[in-house]
C-alpha cells in the first residue's frame, strides 16, 4: 500500500512540475479574443476567463472585469493617439511586472505582462498611463532592437514616452495622478531588477520628472 501511495504521490508531483513548466513557456493571448473566448466557454465561472496555452494547459486566470476595462482604456488611448494597435496579455518576463512595444506580423502591438497586471490590479488610470507610454513609443517611431521580449529603447526614448504619454492619458480623460501612483509603483516593484533598472531612467530621476510634466499639463 505505501508503495501505491508514493507512486501515486510521485505521479501527482510530476503532473505538477509539468503543469508548472508548461505554464511559464512565453505566450501572447489577444486581448479581444480572451474575453470573446471567455464568455463562450468560462460559463461556469463568469467573474474570470482563463488564458490557455496552445495545449489547453491554463497559464492563468484574470478577472474579466479587468479584461474589459484593459480593452476600454486600450480603446480610449488607441483612441487620442489615432493609431490602430493590437493589445496582447504575455507571459513573458517573469518574475517581474513589465510591458512591451513592438511591430508584430507588421501591426503596431504592446503586450502586458501578467506580473504587470498582478501590480495595477484594477485601477484604469494607472492602466491608461501604461499603455499611453507604450503607444507613444510607437507614435516617436522608437524601433526596439530586437524580438518583443527583448525590445530595448534608450534612456531618451524612455523619457520621450513618459512625456508623450502623460499627454495621451490626459487628452483621453484619465486622471495624471493615476500616472504618478503607476509609476511610483513600478519603481518600488523594480528596485531589485537590475536588468529593468539598466534599461530605465533611474528611479527617482524618472518621478521627478513626471510630476514636472504633469504639473505643466495642469497648468494648460
Ligand atoms: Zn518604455
Amino acid at each position: 500500500m505505501k508503495t501505491i501511495g508514493l507512486l501515486v504521490l510521485g505521479i501527482s508531483l510530476c503532473l505538477f512540475v509539468l503543469a508548472a513548466c508548461t505554464a511559464n513557456r512565453p505566450h501572447l493571448w489577444l486581448a479581444d479574443s480572451i474575453v470573446s473566448a471567455g464568455l463562450k466557454s468560462d460559463r461556469l465561472d463568469s467573474k474570470h476567463v482563463s488564458l490557455k496555452l496552445p495545449d489547453q494547459v491554463i497559464a492563468a486566470s484574470i478577472s474579466r472585469s479587468v479584461m474589459k476595462e484593459l480593452l476600454d482604456v486600450h480603446a480610449k488611448i488607441d483612441a487620442a493617439a489615432q493609431v490602430h494597435s493590437k493589445l496582447y496579455i504575455t507571459n513573458r518576463g517573469h518574475p517581474w511586472p513589465n510591458a512591451y512595444a513592438a511591430t508584430l506580423d507588421g501591426v503596431q502591438s504592446i503586450a502586458i505582462n501578467l506580473n504587470m497586471l498582478e501590480l495595477i490590479g484594477d485601477d484604469k488610470n494607472m492602466y491608461a498611463a501604461l499603455i499611453a507610454h507604450e503607444i507613444a513609443h510607437h507614435m516617436k517611431q522608437h524601433r526596439a532592437s530586437a524580438a518583443l521580449i527583448e525590445n530595448i529603447f534608450t534612456h531618451h526614448q524612455e523619457t520621450e514616452a513618459d512625456e508623450l504619454g502623460l499627454q495621451l492619458m490626459f487628452q483621453a480623460g484619465y486622471a495624471l495622478s493615476g500616472a504618478l501612483g503607476f509609476y511610483e509603483k513600478l519603481t518600488r516593484a523594480t528596485e531589485q531588477n537590475t536588468t529593468f533598472l539598466s534599461l530605465h531612467p533611474s528611479g527617482e530621476e524618472r518621478l521627478k520628472h513626471i510630476r514636472q510634466v504633469i504639473e505643466s499639463l495642469h497648468q494648460e
